[in-house]
């Protein structure tokens, strides 16, 4: 089958841009095939084979320029993509990392998660779903060693649950996963989450290393309280934990103790952020480090949270509640915000609030979630670490 693209979309997909988007093509099929096709120009030239297939973003992926998917290409993919994480594999201080990283590993709605000896796989899209014999035969193929894998299914679907087992044995619950050191509890089969979360290991790994060793660090929206763990094996003094979800109580008091720290010592709060900022403002509470960290999206009784509008606020209220002289630890996993506008509103807040400021670490997303280099819209994740200083303002 073939699909002809928009004349003005030819040139991108021939440069190896591989998202599909409804504008680039000239008819959209009324229903989407489950099997490869090949896209053409309009002189009905090959560009490059791929599939059609609903998702969060695009419709379709662009995945091979030279001919038909097959086994042997999954198997290609598959192999290359385990070459590129060999520093994983051998690094025995982590031992969960990403697998597979859709289009930055040339097969865009596919992700896959290494657990220990698990794997995680996550569907993106109905299309590629249907083709997942062949993909999972491929991938066991190339990875033996994977014992069992879940799914998670990341496209809307009436029959499927969000998360059930692939194949294999059954892991442990929790499953404890070391990285950098660090034990987490990880649950590979309830809900869409795990309990940690894989593209924050170099941020968690500054922790680690002690970048707030000695000092009092506050984590805003903190699951499970990853960022609070590493920080307390790094040597921190104290670590808040602030989360709105009930949930995040025990997960984040799990999480201390697979790693023997005393719970005692560490404050777990279930509130809402804004709601923490006053609370912290009344009860004259300071913190040498704070980790802003939330959803792109979320919705609550009293209002609605989007990063592209609102970070800036957390900012704002964070400064209230820094030391003179602290670290903000600004992340965000926003993909319709780029890193420079990103930069942009927090700059804006700290200008507001007249202090000094240096930017000192950029984080994106690490190795193991590998980038295509003609999507780098994919490096969703920016992290800025930045030292602020009240006492001696800027202007
Ligand atoms: N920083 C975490 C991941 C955060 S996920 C980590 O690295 O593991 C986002 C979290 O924000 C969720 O646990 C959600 O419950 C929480 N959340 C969303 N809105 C919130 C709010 N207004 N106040 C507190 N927590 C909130």
């Amino acid at each position: 089958m073939n699909i002809k693209v928009a004349k003005k979309s030819e040139k991108k997909f021939k440069e190896r841009y591989p998202l599909i988007q409804k504008e680039d093509l000239i008819d959209v099929p009324s229903s989407f095939s489950d099997e490869w096709v090949d896209f053409v120009d309009s002189k009905g030239q090959y560009i490059a084979t791929g599939y059609l297939g609903k998702q969060n973003k695009g419709i379709g992926w662009l995945v091979s320029w030279q001919g038909s998917v097959d086994t042997a290409f999954l198997e290609s993919l598959f192999l290359e993509a385990k070459n590129h994480r060999t520093i994983f594999e051998q690094d025995e201080s982590t031992s969960a990392y990403r697998l597979f990283n859709g289009e930055g590993d040339g097969l865009g709605g596919l992700t896959i998660d290494r657990y220990d000896n698990f794997a995680v796989f996550s569907w993106y899209n109905e299309t590629l779903y249907q083709k997942k014999i062949k993909i999972v035969q491929a991938f066991r193929k190339i990875f033996p060693e994977i014992e069992g894998a879940y799914e998670k299914i990341r496209f809307s679907s009436k029959s499927l649950p969000e998360s059930q087992k692939l194949f294999g044995s059954d892991a442990p619950e929790p499953l404890l996963i070391c990285e950098n050191g660090v034990n987490y509890a990880s649950y590979l089969n309830d809900g869409l989450m795990t309990g940690i979360f894989l593209d924050q290991k170099e941020v968690r790994g500054r922790l680690v290393e002690g970048i707030a060793a000695g000092k009092t660090v506050l984590n805003m929206f903190s699951y499970t309280g990853a960022f609070s763990v590493a920080s307390a094996m790094g040597g921190a003094i104290t670590t808040t934990s602030v989360d709105l979800a009930k949930r995040s109580l025990p997960k984040t008091k799990e999480q201390f103790e697979v790693n023997h720290i005393a719970v005692e010592d560490q404050k777990i709060v279930v509130m809402d952020v804004f709601d923490y900022f006053k609370y912290a403002i009344r009860k004259d509470l300071m913190y040498d480090v704070i980790v802003l960290d939330p959803p792109s999206f979320a919705r609550n009784k009293k209002k609605v949270f989007s990063v592209a509008k609102n970070y800036g606020e957390l900012v704002l209220d964070s400064i209230d509640i820094l030391q003179d002289k602290g670290l903000l630890i600004c992340s965000t996993n926003a993909a319709n915000i780029t890193l420079e506008k990103y930069k942009k509103m927090i700059i804006k807040a700290l200008d507001e609030k007249r202090v000094h400021y240096k930017f000192k670490e950029t984080y994106q997303l690490p190795s193991d979630f590998k980038i295509n280099k003609h999507f780098e819209e994919g490096n969703y994740l920016k992290v800025f670490f930045i030292e602020i200083d009240k006492k001696s303002p800027m202007h």
